[in-house]
């Protein structure tokens, strides 16, 4: 039977450990602090923001959050992230994707000042750590780093497939396995949807990262004996046996391939829950200095 992967009960862990390191900090007189900005009225995006001010007040971390219209201006966004850039009791910035249309993406998340880009998207920090530089790394990559560290599952010289490569996940996650240190050092290939046939690389995979947005692709016959896998995936698929209609599934099929896995997570309670986790902890390393100094 393979190790079930825990996100649920390592990102509680990671809360606990998160707060302490709060108490430590803030009896030296820094209080941390993370600033979010919303615009528009997506319903997901505002239950995101809820979840991530409340986590911050669970363990004593400060949020600010700003709710903005729809109509919302690039200039207003722009105005807003320079004055939290400016303000020095401002650690964190985090801007909630997706934006609305007329606001150009690239050009406000550029705008954050590396060095309070707590989700790790500024081509500064994306520079970084393809350098093998100390960096903010996203949140969702991080979290399965951590997973696979905590699980002290050795990756040196392993095969790692990554299926997926966009920049929130695929190419981080990639990026991170390929780094010379202890808890990496992975061999690491990286397919996409140009790959003819997906299963002649996830068949080679000691470690299979799925990162697609695609339900229950890989099936059993898709991967070999031992794998570990890591589902990154959240889809709804219709299902009219349960009250909302709908439940949610991997990128994986676990019931075919947790029989052949050595460690899988499950979707969700996988690397769901350790995202926000992973938000706050580069919070706190930026209260901490621990990335850039200055
Ligand atoms: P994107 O849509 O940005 O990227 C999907 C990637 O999968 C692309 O690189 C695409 O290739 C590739 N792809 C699509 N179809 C196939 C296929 N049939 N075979 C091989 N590759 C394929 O998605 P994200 O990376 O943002 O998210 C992936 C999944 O992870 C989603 O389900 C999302 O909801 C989930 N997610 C979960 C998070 C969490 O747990 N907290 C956080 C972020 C995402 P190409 O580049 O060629 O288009």
């Amino acid at each position: 039977m393979a190790i079930i992967i825990d996100g649920k009960k390592i990102s509680s862990d990671i809360k606990n450990e998160l707060k302490a390191r709060v108490e430590n900090i803030t009896a030296k007189g820094i209080k941390p602090k993370l600033a979010l900005l919303l615009v528009g009225e997506d319903a997901a995006s505002q239950m995101y923001v809820r979840s991530k001010e409340r986590y911050c007040n669970d363990i004593g971390i400060e949020s600010v959050v700003l709710r903005m219209p729809n109509t919302t201006t690039e200039e207003e966004v722009l105005d807003i992230i320079d004055k939290w850039n400016n303000d020095k009791t401002v650690n964190g910035i985090l801007v909630q994707l997706p934006l609305p249309k007329h606001i150009n993406e690239s050009k406000v998340l550029l705008s954050i000042s590396p060095s309070k880009d707590v989700d790790g998207f500024h081509p500064e920090n994306v520079g970084r750590l393809v350098a093998g530089l100390p960096s903010y790394v996203p949140c969702t990559p991080l979290g399965i780093y951590e997973l696979l560290k905590r699980y002290k599952i050795n990756l040196k010289g392993k095969h790692c497939v990554v299926v997926g490569r966009s920049n929130i996940v695929g190419k981080p996650i990639a990026n991170l396995l390929m780094q010379k240190e202890p808890n990496a050092n992975a061999i690491v290939t990286v397919c996409h949807s140009a790959a003819p046939d997906i299963s002649y690389y996830t068949k080679q995979a000691d470690v299979l990262i799925a990162a697609v947005g695609s339900p229950e692709l890989i099936k059993g016959e898709d991967v070999k004996e031992g794998v570990v896998v890591i589902d990154v995936g959240i889809n709804r698929v219709e299902d009219l046996s349960t009250e909302k209609g709908y439940r949610v599934v991997g990128d994986v099929n676990f019931a075919e391939v947790s029989k052949k896995a050595s460690a899988i997570t499950p979707v969700p309670g996988g690397v769901g829950p350790m995202t926000i986790s992973m938000l706050i902890l580069n919070t706190l390393r930026s209260a901490e200095k621990e990335v850039y100094k200055d």
